[in-house]
């Protein structure tokens, strides 16, 4: 076994994006909520994957029943076929997901990827309404293909590729651009707007809580509003809870607490439970007119990722679960909470909801100099936002409350070193 340094990533990997730059270090193992590098150095992981691992690493369960699986000789590629392994998924996830919520979705494979099943959800949109425009909406995140792009309202993001917002209206999110901008209403007025030839948009794309763009947590109040504009104008709306669901906001779905019902929901990151690609397109039966073959790919359904994602939904057939995302949540809330309030020089604003929390900081660099500081101490951190102002904490769901208790003590040393 090699133990490689870092010059064979700086000379080797492509700058596209690289973490070597910010946990500037190689990976090596990696259990629950820790990770370990090639020197034996232990890392708390308060990244996750951005949200792809909200089980943690090698969830025990899931590592069995994929060892298991993959031992007898059982199906890992099957392009479209039928196959145990996806029909125990369909059926678990109906049961322990979609049933008790009264939730009536049919499940579609649209390729491994967050980005897939959002392009799959644009592509259907247009197709049922039979019309093209798209809400989206400033700083929402939605990936890096040409049409996820294209709903993405981050300009550094779309440059490069040479696409303007194509087909697509952006829009301040909840008030967060301007406290006085009612942007409901707003949107109304733009709807209203006959005289212009406003072509009213197939559909809406937003994360209720957006993850990349600065934790940026859309009330309730206003969601419900948003799902009304879009049943009042046939506009079907889609929620991209590829980050923030799974349970990472508290419920197994983000908007469950909103009281909205998406038309066409977007799920990946922590849906396999093992950190393995998989994607679910959820779509309202009646919405569900894709012709044979319309939407294929080779990738589609993973039948190794059925094997934990099913395995994973088992962490949801109680209430244990999400009682327990919601006491650590609190330690979460409480512990960013004081930070700001200990440390006046901050300017900090809490942000965020469940296990998507952070704080954002106007001092230019500061956010990420705490990140640095952090991972030097030991602990993996991530900044988001427009000017990466926010240090975000994404551990997974499963994490214990002596691990959170150990990463608190490492950010807020961090923050101390650098703002006393
Ligand atoms: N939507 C959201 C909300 C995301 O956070 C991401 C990934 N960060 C994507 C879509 C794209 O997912 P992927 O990177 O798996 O293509």
């Amino acid at each position: 076994m090699v133990n490689h340094d870092l010059k064979i990533f700086e000379e080797l990997e492509s700058n596209v994006r690289s973490y070597v730059r910010s946990f500037p270090t190689v990976f090596k193992k990696a259990k629950g909520y820790k990770m370990w590098d090639i020197n034996g150095k232990e890392y708390l992981d308060f990244f996750a994957g951005a949200g792809a691992l909200n089980y943690g690493h090698n969830d025990e369960k899931m590592k069995q029943k994929l060892v298991e699986y993959i031992m007898s000789d059982s199906i890992t590629h099957s392009l479209d076929m039928a196959t145990e392994a996806k029909g125990n998924f369909l059926k678990k996830f109906n049961e322990v997901i979609l049933k008790p919520r009264n939730l009536n979705y049919k499940v579609m494979f649209p390729g491994p990827t967050g980005t897939n099943t959002v392009e799959s959800a644009l592509k259907l949109a247009r197709k049922v309404t039979g019309r093209t425009n798209v809400i989206s909406f400033t700083n929402g995140f939605h990936g890096m293909t040409i049409g996820a792009l294209s709903v993405t309202g981050n300009a550094m993001k779309r440059k490069g590729a040479g696409i303007p917002l194509q087909h697509v209206v952006t829009m301040p999110y909840d008030n967060f651009v301007s406290e006085s901008l009612d942007t409901v209403e707003y949107l109304e007025r733009f709807l209203e707007d006959n005289g212009s030839g406003v072509e009213i948009p197939a559909a809406m794309i937003l994360e209720t809580v957006q993850g990349e763009g600065g934790v940026n947590a859309a009330n309730f109040e206003w969601l419900q509003r948003i799902e009304a504009v879009c049943k009042r104008w046939g506009i079907l709306l889609i929620v991209d809870d590829v980050q923030a669901g799974v349970g990472r906001t508290g419920t197994f779905f983000s908007f469950e607490k909103a009281g909205i019902t998406p038309d066409i929901v977007c799920l990946s990151k922590s849906i396999s439970g093992y950190g393995l690609p998989l994607a679910l397109t959820l779509i309202k039966p009646e919405l569900d007119i894709w012709s044979p073959g319309e939407h294929n790919g080779t990738f589609r359904g993973n039948n190794v990722a059925f094997v934990t994602a099913t395995e994973a939904l088992t962490y949801w057939e109680d209430d244990t679960f999400e009682k327990s995302i919601a006491k650590k949540s609190e330690m979460i809330t409480e512990f960013l909470t004081n930070i700001v309030k200990k440390y006046p020089e901050l300017k900090g604003e809490v942000k965020g909801r469940g296990f998507m929390q952070g704080v954002s900081t106007p001092i230019e660099g500061l956010a990420s100099s705490i990140a640095a500081k952090a991972f030097e101490q030991g602990l993996i951190m991530e900044t988001a936002g427009p000017e990466d102002e926010v240090f975000k904490l994404f551990p997974p769901l499963t994490i214990s409350e002596e691990g959170l208790e150990k990463g608190f003590k490492i950010i807020e040393e961090s923050v101390q070193s650098l703002v006393s």
